[in-house]
């Protein structure tokens, strides 16, 4: 009678075994396809990371630096400076802070996913520079926009992981930063629409090949 009793009691005790065991099973998958799912989910580029970022100061020191020296009407790119301008800069290109925004977002309608980056004009400068012995449109001094440059989450370069590329424009944004305005060359950095295809000697390709 013991026996039987022990059986019968030991009915429950299965159904309540097999209950839980099917709950651990249901939790563990629903953790495995959240994991998966977040895998994914990562997978999308969200930012430049810091060992990108390095190299791109590199690429933008070396860069601009190459640009010293007078303006030549000859030269297509007219991206030169007279001076050493970046050794006067207060916010080197390693320096500078990375902020991102996303194309058609509420307060960043204007940029459209085209639109991969931008930065302010002598924004490189912690105070009034006279640069190529003439002021420019835009040389304030600005707290807000000083040493930092913006990049767009949703541009197609940046998703893709076109890392040479953004760091063509890293270059670029730092060159408005140094005071530069575009150009219509293809031979500058400065060209407005950097389209991948910039006759220029950057580092950028051998850096993030
Ligand atoms: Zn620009």
């Amino acid at each position: 009678m013991k026996t039987i009793n022990a059986q019968t009691n030991s009915r429950p005790s299965n159904a309540i075994s097999l209950f839980f065991i099917a709950l651990l099973v249901l939790v563990l998958a629903t953790v495995i396809f959240g994991y998966l799912f977040s895998a994914t989910a990562h997978a999308v580029r969200t930012r430049i990371s810091v060992d990108e970022r390095k190299l791109m100061s590199y690429a933008a020191r070396d860069y601009w630096h190459s640009r010293m020296g007078p303006p030549n009407k000859d030269d297509l790119s007219r991206d030169r400076f007279a001076t050493d301008i970046i050794s006067l800069a207060s916010c080197q290109p390693r320096n500078a802070k990375i902020l991102y925004f996303y194309s058609g977002g509420t307060g960043y309608k204007k940029y459209n996913s085209n639109t991969v980056g931008f930065a302010f004009i002598k924004a490189a400068f912690g105070k009034e520079v006279v640069l190529n012995g003439q002021a420019r449109e835009n040389t304030y001094y600005n707290a807000k926009t000083y040493c930092k440059m913006w990049f767009n989450r949703n541009n197609k370069a940046f998703q893709d992981g076109k890392m040479w590329l953004m760091c063509e424009i890293y270059i670029h944004e730092y060159g408005h930063m140094l005071g530069l305005n575009h150009v219509d060359s293809r031979q500058s950095v400065m060209i407005a629409s950097n389209d991948g295809k910039l006759d220029i000697n950057t580092r950028c390709k051998s850096l993030f090949p």
